[in-house]
């Protein structure tokens, strides 16, 4: 289990002081001036060292990222923009850091704006999170007033601006391109890439995306060193990581842990176990809700990270949010009101995300009754393979996944309960 001493989150349940008096205390902006004169090229070269990769859900190299960026400015200005649009179901780890650990996230966007050129901040933060909001803008109001973001931020040298727009609630703005055209002011609409934001992002401007997470971990790990944490975890696996845990255990909860942990130890250690125990384990969607779910007993002896997840179990680490369902659930009801979720926030700009992802909702939604053909189940299957990969964004993919992790784990159930129905029927 991750030591206390480790945790670089140490108000995650909001039991301290989170104002800035507080944070300081914890060791918060500590030396943050020292950090940035040590120059642009030492920090991106920590931070490729630690081995942190995007907490957002793709998990792309965090440092390597920061690397695109042009070093030398164009004319034009560069940005950084942090997507706190956290709207996956099941997703829920971003908030504890914005309402109870906000100068972890403010600290973060300074140093990693350095590294990138950049003079300006955006946080995008997404609509339903009004006490969110206000937390964080009152901590960005508190570091105005103490002279760590502005001009000369923290006596670094760095002037540097920091901005919270409130996004209006959609799913889709989440997705970083998306999050761009709403910051804008257009609808919020994936772009096709290239170009990528690191050449032309926001205003056509080079642009970082990074989520909450992975720059609100940026002070810790430069103040301890890139190889502290590379220390936890597997290879290419690095680092802390918030675990978000919810469904049908005894504690659900949100939780800083040590990548690479057994999914067993998480659950036992801190959420109190499966409720009714392990034997009422029935399946574990384990990153948020695009990635495939897993059978319980696959899960016990899983290893919580990208790689084991991705290869071992045809599923993802995600964002880290761990749904558990036990046999109570209707797990093919379970998917479909997913399916009905992806259905709803398609932005409707590509044909196979728009009319794909209705479709499969029907689908489900007779599976879900038992009124369909055995032959429909890989009618199905066939069509999430003709929406996945072929769409301008990956929200295409993300409808797919779920139908497929069911299909590929539960195929038995959903043609027990069609054969069910017919029975019934005669
Ligand atoms: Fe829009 Fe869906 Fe296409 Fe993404 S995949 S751009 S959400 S229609």
């Amino acid at each position: 289990m991750l030591a206390d001493k480790d945790r670089i989150f140490t108000n995650l349940y909001g039991m301290h002081d989170r104002t800035l008096k507080g944070a300081q205390a914890r060791g918060h902006w500590d030396g943050t001036d020292k950090l940035i004169q040590k120059g642009r090229d030492w920090i991106i070269q920590e931070m490729k060292d630690s081995g942190l990769r995007g907490r957002g859900g793709a998990g792309f190299p965090t440092g390597l990222k920061w690397s695109f960026m042009p070093k030398e400015s164009d004319g034009r200005p560069a940005y950084l923009v942090v997507n706190a649009d956290e709207s996956e179901p099941g997703t829920c780890k971003d908030r504890e850091i914005m309402r109870h650990d906000p100068h972890t996230l403010i600290e973060g966007c300074l140093i990693a704006s350095f590294a990138m050129n950049a003079h300006a901040c955006y946080i995008y933060i997404r609509g339903e999170y009004i006490r969110e909001k206000e937390a964080l803008q009152a901590a960005i109001d508190e570091a105005y007033d103490a002279g760590l973001v502005g001009p000369n931020a923290a006596g670094s040298g760095w002037d540097f601006d920091i901005y919270l727009h409130h996004g209006a609630g959609a799913y889709i703005c989440g997705e970083e391109t998306a999050l761009l055209e709403s910051l804008e002011g257009k609808k919020g609409m994936p772009r096709m890439k290239p170009p990528f934001p690191a050449g032309a992002g926001l205003y056509g401007c080079p642009t970082t995306v990074n989520n909450v997470e992975s720059i609100a971990v940026v002070p810790t790990i430069l103040r301890r060193g890139g190889s502290w944490f590379s220390s936890f975890g597997r290879a290419n696996n690095a680092g802390t990581k918030l675990f978000a845990i919810s469904g049908h255990v005894n504690n659900p909860c949100v939780v800083e842990e040590a990548m690479s942990i057994s999914f067993e130890e998480l659950i036992e250690k801190h959420c109190g176990g499966i409720r009714g125990g392990w034997d009422n384990l029935k399946a574990v969607i384990p990153g948020g809700s695009s990635v495939p779910c897993v059978r319980g007993e696959k899960m016990k002896d899983a290893i919580m990270d990208f790689d084991y997840l991705r290869n071992d179990l045809q599923s993802g680490l995600g964002t880290a949010a761990v749904i558990v369902m036990d046999q109570s659930t209707d797990i093919i009801k379970a998917i479909w009101r997913l399916s009905k979720f992806y259905k709803h926030e398609s932005c409707g700009q590509c044909t196979p995300c728009r009319e794909g992802t209705g479709w499969m909702m029907r689908v489900m939604e007779r599976l879900v009754h038992g009124e369909a053909e055995v032959e429909e189940i890989d009618m199905l299957l066939d069509v999430t393979k003709q929406v996945e990969g072929h769409t301008i964004c990956a929200l295409g993919d993300a409808a797919a996944w779920p139908i497929q992790g069911l299909i590929r784990n539960f195929r038995d159930e959903i043609e027990d309960r069609i054969a069910g129905k017919r029975i019934a029927a005669e």
